[in-house]
């Protein structure tokens, strides 16, 4: 009689779920059924989000295919809401609203994480996340829409609310937003005959902490700050926001921001697909021993930003949401898996901070890899070739553009396909757009 081959589910394919598909493909030949359950068809190369807001990619050049990169594995489009632990089953929606579910032997837990959310008059409202493609695509729309309103209107006041840009929170990705847009809102209005001889158009960098990139080696932080202001960016410390409203942002030192775009980078929480399990968490993150194993179910792992992963580099602490961590901790995940299966001996996952690359638009980035810090266009070079590297597909597309966007003007154009109301700040599923009735995505 034939025996069954195990299944392996991985839920979510981010950086983890990718590489963790990737390997266990790769050590299973065939042995093991791997199923890879996400609910859009590419991995999305989170780290240039801010260069499609901005205009410079393209939003298909960040999204690789999953189909065409994972041969080995059986693709299912949906959105897990739920796990059966006891039953061993996944239950999801797929993208035309049906119910599905699928049956495991071994489960791997990857679903990244979400905005967080402050409990700030207005916010929810008012201010957009960067955490997805649908919102990377809405913000780039609202810029040059924003721009070419601010062109036609003949309200100095109105004119002015439009062209002021705030960001909050001033970690990588709104250091990133910040100096993306600025370079990304200077090319629009130097192309609008209402703006060409105006004042330029304004961004603020808003945090509560002492400088930028708060987490990060001081040095990325001086020469990000450095580059920022060089742009005329606004970058205002040790402030935070009170409310805000339809018309403005009300900042804690009384000033009130008329400005027309909040973008909302505060940080971000574990997908909530986690708390729904009904397991032990460590700030939202499931915990799991240092083998990536959820313990008391032998059968389940987890990792990336989703899961607490015991740092053994810096003994008491867990290892931080980066793209870094995510993508090794995969690979581990399917060793672990496979030794669970009879293939291999498992492994403590161990990975000391090789640094961090920050890409500030234009020729400049701060970057510090191997805690070398670097900055200016040697920066720049090493990280557009850092990211060209750790992309698993569309390398040439990438490169394509930046050649482009080095010798062509800015294209100032919105779809207007992402509408406000699709990318709520709080919702539970930023990776796809709400549709009318509310009935896709969990928000
Ligand atoms: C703008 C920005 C820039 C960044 N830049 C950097 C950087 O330069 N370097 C760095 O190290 N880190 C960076 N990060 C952080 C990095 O992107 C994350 O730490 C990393 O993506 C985490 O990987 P992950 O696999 O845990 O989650 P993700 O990459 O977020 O993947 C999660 C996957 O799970 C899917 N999913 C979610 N919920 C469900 C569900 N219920 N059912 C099925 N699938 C689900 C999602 O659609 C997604 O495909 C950046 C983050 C942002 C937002």
């Amino acid at each position: 009689m034939k025996r069954r081959r195990p299944r392996i589910v991985i839920v979510g394919a981010g950086f983890a779920g990718f590489e963790c598909a990737r390997t266990l493909s790769r050590l299973a030949k065939g042995a093991a059924e791997i199923v890879l359950l996400n609910p859009h068809d590419y991995f999305l190369y989170v780290p240039l989000l801010p260069e499609v807001a901005a205009g410079l990619l393209e939003p298909r050049r960040v999204a690789v295919s999953l189909t065409g990169s994972l041969p080995g594995t059986r693709l299912v489009l949906g959105q897990a809401h739920g796990v059966d632990l006891d039953a061993r089953r996944v239950h999801y929606t797929d993208p035309e609203d049906e119910e599905g579910s699928l049956s495991y032997d071994r489960l791997v837990l990857t679903v990244g994480s979400v905005n967080k959310l402050l409990p700030v008059p207005g916010v929810a409202e008012h201010a957009h996340g960067f955490r997805g493609m649908p919102e990377a695509l809405y913000l780039r729309d609202h810029i040059t829409r924003q721009i070419e309103l601010a062109g036609a209107a003949g309200d100095p006041a109105e004119r002015s609310a439009r062209t002021t840009f705030v960001v909050v929170g001033a970690g990588y990705t709104g250091t990133e937003v910040a100096a993306h847009g600025v370079l990304f809102t200077d090319a629009l209005a130097k192309q609008n005959v209402g703006l060409r001889d105006g004042p330029r158009p304004r961004w603020l960098l808003v945090d509560v902490a002492d400088r930028l990139l708060p987490g990060l080696d001081e040095r990325l932080s001086h020469s990000a700050d450095r580059v920022l202001r060089s742009r005329g960016v606004d970058v205002r410390t040790r402030t935070s926001v009170k409310e805000a409203t339809s018309d403005g942002v009300l900042l804690d030192d009384g000033e009130f921001v008329p400005s027309r775009s909040l973008v909302w980078c505060v940080g971000v929480r574990p997908d909530p697909l986690v708390d729904s399990l009904g397991l032990p968490t460590d700030k939202g993150r499931l915990c799991v021993d240092e083998f990536l194993g959820v313990p008391g179910r032998p059968e389940v792992f987890a990792c990336g930003d989703a899961a607490a992963v015991p740092d053994l580099t810096r003994p008491g602490e867990v290892t931080p949401m980066t793209a870094q961590h995510a993508q090794r901790q995969g690979k581990a995940a399917a060793l672990n898996v496979a030794a669970s299966c009879g293939q291999g001996a498992r492994r403590a996952y161990e990975h000391r901070d090789l640094g961090f690359m920050v890409d500030l638009g234009g020729v400049q980035a701060a970057a510090n890899p191997f805690h070398i810090p670097l900055s200016g266009p040697l920066a720049g070079a090493l990280t557009r070739g850092y990211h060209l590297l750790a992309m698993p597909g569309n390398r040439i597309q990438v490169a394509a553009d930046w050649i482009l966007g080095a010798v062509l003007p800015r294209q100032g154009v919105h779809l207007g396909l992402v509408s406000s109301w699709s990318v709520p700040l709080d919702t539970a599923s930023p990776e796809v757009p709400r549709l009318p009735g509310g009935k896709t995505g969990r928000s």
